[in-house]
């Protein structure tokens, strides 16, 4: 399974790296801006469709 951990948008917490901020950039007519929410290291990423593989 595809998990929040491999995509380019996951960003683990220090101190409890299962979890973390899925961070995406949003642009919108007038303005450009980052969005965060909680997510796991495990999440199901097969259904999301702003999933970006991370590079090693
Ligand atoms: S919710 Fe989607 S975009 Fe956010 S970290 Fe998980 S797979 Fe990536």
């Amino acid at each position: 399974m595809t998990t929040c951990q491999e995509c380019k948008n996951f960003f683990p917490l220090e101190e409890d790296p299962n979890r973390g901020d899925c961070v995406q950039r949003v642009k919108d007519p007038r303005q450009e801006y980052y969005q965060a929410k909680p997510v796991n290291a495990d999440d199901d990423a097969s259904s999301c469709s702003s999933f970006q593989k991370k590079q090693q």
